[in-house]
């Protein structure tokens, strides 16, 4: 059976991959509308924006590749595996847009997506490393980011200050301008840094609330198994014996002749002889146990791979899916022998039961005439004498 986050790993990586794509495209839109081609800012924005963002986002994919497909990989790395890939993806785009804050919000996404694992230490994680990923853009900006070099429209900063530059009615120094345009920067990064984090952490909360959900639901499949589960056996086994049941005896007969393949099929009925007389003799309650005593002995001798029923009140039924009649017929021999020896303790002789034993025919046969089939040699058991296996030499 596929582990149960497979599928969702499998799909995280195609999204992952059109979204590398689609950034990358992206970028070139926006090199394009925004900046214009200009030949000398085309090489710095390719490094800056192109080329080192796919590369690392490339590697990635590669790597998540390598890591999901390997079956020696524990599931619950791969799914970490995913996550860190993804918080890596958003960290390069962040980064290489740290002038376009509104880009914190992409930390969302990984936060809210790691419920799908189901695995609270997992969602506290990505949590963590996505705040991470935000402060990082304090470091990259202060050893040469792009915050810094932010170019600060001087005429719009001076009216952001009140002070007039160009009338000459105050005047301001070119320096200090600078000076402020970088207090200016520092402070709307710390604004934005800010900003993430809260929107991280609200999504942590959510992300909680979702895997509460998710937790809920799962308690309430698994009760549901667990009553379709009961409700099966209630209606396919027998309430007495707790062998399968006359229903189940049919059905499986159907099955089994319908799907039968080159191995051999073999279908056995049992009757217990004169089993009126051991009512009308020893009382229902005596009758009961014999009844109880065959299912056992049935039940020992045939194991987990044959289907032993009780479909009818004193009349038993072995399907073999995979045994040919004379083997079966070893097995139901061993079987009345069993029962014939046990010893009752309101009873002195003993008692019998026949048995007609037959094998599905190679050529086209429905469920319905193999159980006939098989049925006639029970009757013809009855008729030599009881006590014995008709079928099957
Ligand atoms: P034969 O050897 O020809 O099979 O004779 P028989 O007496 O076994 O056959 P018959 O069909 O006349 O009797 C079957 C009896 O099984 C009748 C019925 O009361 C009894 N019986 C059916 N179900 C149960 C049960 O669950 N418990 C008990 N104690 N008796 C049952
Ligand atoms: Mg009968
Ligand atoms: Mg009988």
């Amino acid at each position: 059976m596929e582990e149960k986050f497979a599928s969702a790993r499998k799909q995280f990586l195609m999204v992952l991959t059109l979204c590398t794509l689609i950034i990358a495209l992206t970028e070139l839109a926006l090199y394009f509308y925004v900046k214009g081609p200009d030949g000398v800012l085309w090489n710095d924005f390719c490094v800056s924006n192109f080329y080192v963002p796919l590369a690392i986002n490339l590697s990635v994919l590669v790597a998540l590749t390598i890591i999901i497909n390997n079956p020696n990989v524990k599931p619950v790395i791969m799914n970490y595996a995913c996550v860190i890939g993804f918080v890596i993806v958003c960290t390069v785009v962040v980064t290489a847009h740290n002038d376009y804050p509104v880009l914190l919000a992409v930390f969302v996404v990984p936060v809210l997506w790691s419920t799908v694992f189901e695995d609270k230490l997992l969602c506290s994680a990505t949590n963590v490393l996505c705040l991470i990923g935000i402060l990082q853009l304090t470091v990259t900006s202060s050893i040469g980011g792009r915050t810094s070099q932010i170019i600060v429209n001087a005429d719009d900063l001076a009216r952001d200050l009140g002070v007039k530059i160009a009338d000459g009615t105050k005047y301001i120094d070119g320096d200090m301008l600078v000076d402020m345009s970088r207090r200016t920067n520092t402070n709307t990064l710390w604004l934005n840094i800010i900003l993430g984090i809260v929107l991280v952490t609200m999504a942590r909360l959510f992300a909680h609330l979702m895997l509460i959900q998710l937790q809920k639901k799962d308690t309430m499949l698994q009760t549901h198994e667990k009553d379709n589960m009961a409700l099966e056996k209630q209606l396919l086994r027998d309430q007495m014996t707790g062998l399968y049941n006359h229903t189940a005896f049919y059905e499986f007969l159907d099955r089994c002749v319908k799907m039968k393949g080159d191995e051999p099929l073999t279908l056995a009925v049992v009757d217990i002889d004169d089993f009126k007389k051991v009512n009308d003799t020893y009382g229902h309650d005596n009758g009961d146990e014999v009844i109880l005593t065959l299912s056992k002995i049935m039940q020992e001798h045939c194991g987990t791979d044959n289907y032993v029923c009780r479909y009818g009140g004193e009349e038993f039924a072995v399907i073999f899916p995979n045994s040919r009649e004379k083997d079966a017929r070893q097995i139901m021999l061993n079987i009345l022998d069993a029962f014939r020896n046990t010893h009752y303790d309101w009873h002195s002789g003993s008692i019998t039961f026949s048995c007609g034993v037959f094998q599905c025919s190679p050529y086209r046969m429905n469920a319905e005439e193999f159980f006939q089939i098989t049925d006639k040699l029970l009757y013809k058991a009855k008729h030599n004498g009881k006590n014995q296996v008709c079928g099957g030499q």
